[in-house]
């Protein structure tokens, strides 16, 4: 699995992740032994939250996958905005190390921007790396204003990573927040790289180029478009495969090489759409 250095933390992280979100509406079996695969397979960068399935994603099927296998991982969580004053970030951190079964993340994350004083949570931030609570931190959904503010209360090279919704369809962040991110050397992480299982038909005009560029290269749709979402060296993607077969599909992509031309034509069978300085999330 190909690795890449993690925006300023320093770490080698595999481009493909897996995702953690609405697990706990699937099989928790299926699910835990689809995570294990990953591990095995490289994908060791697991991104969870606190508030997916209200903390029964990290406390009964991401703390389980990870079980005896701490040091493989690359563990991410979140907090939610409204928990992110000082002190409720710091309490939210502890309840989801207690949850996760370990003594440290290797990143944590504030959710989305939210109401309580940006100051704040990175405040906690910073104290959670000072006790060992957590390697680095980042953000998630932050726009270019978003992120000025940030780097206004901290260096940029306190910022591990800005987690934002990137897939075919859905390309925003490469007018301003992708470039910006990339000026300052903080990874940008591609959420819901299908599109939260809205993928394009093969039958759409977009689907038949990801069918005939896959085809080339005997392999599938999913992972020609997982390739073209980690194209650039600052890009990880994080999908979620509850199923092994799908986690086994995906992980495959990290092999696929695109050429320029194939990258091209990807481009302009999925355009990048109007600039805007809203941010879209799911
Ligand atoms: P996604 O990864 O775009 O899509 C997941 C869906 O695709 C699931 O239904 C999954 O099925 C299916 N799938 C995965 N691989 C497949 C394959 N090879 N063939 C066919 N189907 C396949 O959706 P997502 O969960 O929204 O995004 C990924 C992760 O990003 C989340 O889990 C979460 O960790 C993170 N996220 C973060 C935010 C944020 O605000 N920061 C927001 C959304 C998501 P099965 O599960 O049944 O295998």
């Amino acid at each position: 699995m190909e690795q890449r250095v993690f925006g300023h933390t320093g770490k080698q992280v595999p481009v493909l992740g897996q995702g953690t979100w609405q697990m706990e509406d699937d099989s928790r079996e299926e699910a835990i032994r689809s995570l294990r695969a990953g591990l095995d397979l490289g994908l060791t960068h697991v991104d969870t939250a606190e508030l997916y399935g209200h903390g029964r994603v990290e406390e009964s099927i991401v703390s389980e996958a990870i079980a005896g296998r701490r040091d493989e991982v690359f563990l991410v969580s979140k907090v939610m905005p409204s928990h992110a004053t000082y002190a409720g970030t710091l309490a939210a951190c502890e309840k989801s190390l207690r949850r996760l079964r370990t003594d440290r993340l290797d990143c944590y994350l504030l959710h989305w921007p939210g109401s309580h004083p940006l100051e704040e949570t990175v405040r906690a931030f910073e104290k959670l790396v000072a006790d060992g609570k957590t390697r680095a931190w980042g953000v998630s959904n932050f726009a270019v204003a978003d992120l000025e503010e940030l780097v206004s209360l901290a260096p940029a090279e306190h910022v591990a990573c800005n987690q934002v919704l990137y897939h075919l369809e859905e390309r925003a962040i490469e007018h301003a927040v992708l470039p910006w991110c990339e000026a300052r050397g903080i990874a940008v992480v591609g959420y819901s790289p299908f599109g939260n299982g809205r993928f394009p038909s093969p039958r759409s005009p977009g689907g038949r180029v990801l069918e005939s560029i896959a085809q080339a290269h005997g392999a599938t749709a999913r992972q020609v478009a997982l390739q073209f979402l980690v194209r650039r060296p600052s890009l990880f993607a994080i999908p979620k495969a509850s199923r092994e077969a799908h986690l086994r599909d995906n992980a495959a992509a990290a092999a696929l090489e695109l050429s320029r031309e194939e990258l091209q034509r990807i481009d302009e069978a999925f355009p990048l759409g109007p600039s805007s300085d809203a941010l879209p999330v799911l």
